[in-house]
This record gives C-alpha cells, structure tokens and sequence, in this order.
C-alpha cells in the first residue's frame, strides 16, 4: 500500500493536475492537504481580497475532493513541522505537489525538499506555466529582458498539449483512492482567511471562485468574446476580456487547458477573423509566462525597480495624495471609477489599471510600490510575478518598460476608450453632479513636471 501527501498549494483544481495524477497512477491511499502558513508567505501574505477568494476556492476544491470520497485537511503552521507531522502518524511514504515559482516559496519548498527526501519521496512537478520559468533563455543563454523576442521563441513551442480532459477516467483514479485521516486537521473556516466581513460579502456577487467556474467563464469566452477580443478588450465598459486572472493566479485553470481549448480556433476553425483575434489573447498568456520569468531572474524586481535609476529618492512622498487616489477620490472621473471598480469587485480593467497607474506614479510622481502594495490588498487576481511586472512597466523603470514620456492622458483615454462615459457612469455615476470635486491636480502641468523629474533622472 502506497500512502501519498498530495500538498495543493495554487493548484487549487483536479483537471489537469501533474501532481494529482501522479498520485491516482501511483497510489492506493492519499492525504489531501492545503497548509496555511503566513509565516513562510512574508513578505507577500494574500491581501484582503485574495484571502476571499482563497476561501472560497479552497471551499470548492473541497467539495469537489468529497464527491470522491476524498477530505481536504487544513492545517496552519510552519510547513516543514505540518507535514513532518502528518509523515510521522500516518507512515506517508510519498509527499507530492506542482511547484511556486515566486522566490520566496521556491526557496521554501526547496528546503523542504531537501529535509524530506531523506525520509520521505519527494515529488514536484512543473504545472501552472507553459514552461519550467527559467527555461526559455536567449541565444547568449540569458534571460528575455523585452516581451517580443520571448513572445518568438516561445510562440513556436506552443502546442495543443494532452491536457486530461476526460473525467471519467479522472474520476475512476480518483474513486480507486483510500482516503487516510489525520488526527490534527483543522477546519477551513479556523484558517481565518476571512477577516473583513463587511468588505467581501459584496465579492459574491461578482465571482464565482473554483475549477468549475473557471471553466464556464472560458466557455463563455470562446463562445463569443474571443472573436472581437482583439477590437475590443480596450474598452473597460465591455465584458471583452476573460476574467480568468484569478482562477489563473489560484491554478484553477491552467494557461495550458486555456491554449488547448483555443487551439482549434487558432487554427482557423472558425475564421480567419477569430484567428487572429484569439492570437492576440494567448499573447496575452505568454505577458503572463514573461513576467514569472522575469521575476525568477531577477528576484528583486517585486520591492526594486528593474532600472537602479528609478531609486526611493526620485519619488514624491505625499500621505493625502495616496489617501486620494486609493478612495478614488482624484477628482478625475476614469480614475475614481477605476477605483471604485476595484474596491467593489476586486477587480480592474487591463486599461484603466494603466491609466490609474501613469497617474499615480508620473502625474503624482509618487512610488509604484505604493501603488502595487495596494492592488496587492485588493485585487482578487494579485499576483506578485504580473503585478510587479504592470506597475514597473507603467512607471517606466522595469524590463521594456513604457518609454518615461509616456504619460497616459485620463482625459484622452476617456474619449478614446469610454467615449459614451458608459464604464465611468457604472462605477461613478455621481461624476455629472455639479458638486463632484475638481481635479486634485491640473493634468497638463503635473505632466511637464513628471516629464523634467525622468529626463534629469535618466541624465543624471
Ligand atoms: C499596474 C498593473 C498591475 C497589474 N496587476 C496584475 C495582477 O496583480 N495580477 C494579474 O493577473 N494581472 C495583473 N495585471 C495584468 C492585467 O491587467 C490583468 O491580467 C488582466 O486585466 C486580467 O483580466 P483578464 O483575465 O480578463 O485578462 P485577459 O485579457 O482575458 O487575459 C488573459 C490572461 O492573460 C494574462 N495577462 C493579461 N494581461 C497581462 C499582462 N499585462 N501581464 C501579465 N499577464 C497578463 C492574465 O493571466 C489574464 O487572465 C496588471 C496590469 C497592470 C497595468
């Protein structure tokens, strides 16, 4: 009798699961795990919202496990001590899970790795990326600094894949598995991942987290979106885009499963329209392959600016600037929208996290980080690799950052992006009353400002 741990960290679904199939193809028993332990997250712990969604996708895993007769066990605690535990009572002869690649974590795991293996069989594998990060490397074998060059080599690698997708056969390797009990196992409402009532009740009415949502969403997708995506995922007023940022961040659904249901549209199935549209949206996949790539080389890029110029001092500091622009109190009405949208679903649209970002960091000249600590508290897709990558990319200080003169107008991209207000009367239908405040800054001279603050930095 095999005994295996299946530790499910952001892997948080049963399809396509490298580690859970091992463990159906190899094992008679199993012991289901999620280990929550801040401790060893720092200093990246899941803000607010990411704890909702968390729950909630722990909740749903969990009910998917016991549709076959298999329980998630909770514990809190230091890793190492909860499995080492978990090994001494149940005589587990195997410790299985699909690898992080955040620094933090992939030390950690990597320490576990190297305790355990001297009791225990240890068993990562590479799952929530198309590539092992680390593996696409240029002609001098380093890595990809601009997106396009790693956007070539890797666009010819990608293929459909042998994504499992018949559940029955998934069904029938995870029915022949023994569930094994643990005698510490906590609840999952004692993780205390939800610590704000009064804020995230309203997320239920936006998101629906878990495996199976994630699925329905991509259906959706496919169904109508993808054919005018690349038209249309600019304007934040049009349900264009996937949604799926959050069941990606959670490993809910993998970019692979995504890139093999698209498959036959890329080829053409549909049309020649659809095509090149869906191209435009695995583009968008391979953003996200770039930017785990980018921060497993350059570890640092998620507190430091990937261009050493860009140092703490070259940052305004202002308490009531930050206040402002985080209650979405700005006086300008695409960005106070934008911050609406994200405090009442967690979520922002690609371009108005853009142009709520070029304010903050260039008009109001203050420090990304600020900016990117507060999308970590309140984003449900939060996500230290692509996060880090969009606020360094907008202020121009991390790899192909937009070039420094790049200041996105909030009054431009109104009339080019939501020309009708239809996104910005959404969130902020009180921008057409009389008392609605002023700008807190004039746009035209905080960008001359922010433009000689960059020049005489890149001089200097
Ligand atoms: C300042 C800033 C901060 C951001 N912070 C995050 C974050 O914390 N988490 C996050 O997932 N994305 C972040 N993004 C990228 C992007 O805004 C979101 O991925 C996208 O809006 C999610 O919506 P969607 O799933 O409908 O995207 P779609 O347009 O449907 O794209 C599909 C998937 O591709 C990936 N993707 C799309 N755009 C990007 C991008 N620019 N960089 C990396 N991956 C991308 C995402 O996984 C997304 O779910 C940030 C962008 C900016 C400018």
């Amino acid at each position: 009798m095999t005994v295996s741990i299946l530790w499910f960290r952001r892997d948080l679904r049963i399809h396509d699961n490298a580690a859970l199939q091992w463990v159906c193809d190899n094992s008679t028993q199993v012991i289901p795990i999620y280990i929550h332990s801040l401790q060893e997250e720092k200093p990246w712990q899941p803000g607010a919202a990411s704890r909702w969604w968390l729950h909630n996708s722990l909740l749903a895993l969990e009910k998917k496990l016991a549709d076959h007769g298999l329980r998630l066990k909770y514990f809190c605690g230091e890793s190492e001590t909860v499995i080492s535990k978990i090994i001494e009572e149940t005589n587990a002869s195997s410790l299985v899970y699909n690898r992080l690649y955040e620094p933090h974590l992939h030390k950690r795991d990597l320490s576990i790795e190297k305790k355990l293996q001297k009791i225990i069989e240890v068993l990562p594998f590479e799952n929530s990326l198309f590539f092992a990060p680390g593996s696409i490397l240029n002609n001098q074998q380093l890595p990809y600094r601009v997106f396009t060059p790693f956007y070539k080599k890797i666009r010819p690698l990608l293929t459909p894949g042998h994504v499992e997708h018949d559940s029955a056969s998934l069904a029938s390797g995870l029915k022949s598995l023994k569930d094994v009990a643990v005698s510490s196992a906590q609840s999952l409402i004692s993780l205390n991942l939800l610590d704000e009532p009064n804020w995230h009740e309203k997320l239920h009415s936006h998101w629906r987290p878990g495996e199976d949502h994630a699925f329905e969403l991509l259906d959706a997708f496919i169904d109508d979106a993808i054919s005018h995506y690349d038209v249309e995922r600019d304007i934040p007023s049009i349900e264009a885009t996937s949604r799926l940022s959050p069941y990606l961040h959670f490993g809910e659904i993998t970019a692979q499963q995504i890139c093999h249901s698209i498959w036959p549209l890329l080829e053409g199935q549909r049309d020649s329209k659809t095509a090149q549209s869906a191209e435009v949206f695995l583009k968008q996949l391979v953003w996200r392959e770039f930017a785990h790539n980018v921060l497993w080389h350059f570890p640092e890029t998620a507190t430091e600016p990937m261009d050493k110029r860009y140092k703490k001092s070259f940052w305004r500091s202002s308490k009531r600037d930050y206040h402002a622009w985080t209650k979405g109190e700005t006086g300008i009405p695409i960005i106070d929208a934008g911050m609406k949208q994200l405090w009442e679903t967690g979520w922002m649209h690609n371009r108005v996290r853009m142009i709520v970002s070029s304010f903050l960091t260039k008009n109001l000249g203050l420090n990304w980080l600020q900016g990117a600590n507060w999308f970590w508290d309140t984003l449900v897709d939060a996500d230290l690799a692509n996060n880090s990558l969009g606020w360094q990319w907008v202020a121009g200080c991390g790899v192909d950052a937009a070039p420094y003169y790049r200041v996105f107008n909030p009054n431009t991209q109104t009339k080019r992006f939501d020309s009708n207000f239809i996104y910005i009367n959404t969130w902020l239908p009180e921008h057409n009353e009389l008392d609605y405040p002023q700008p807190m800054i004039d746009l035209a001279s905080s960008r001359d400002q922010a433009l000689d603050r960059y020049k005489q930095n890149i001089s200097s």
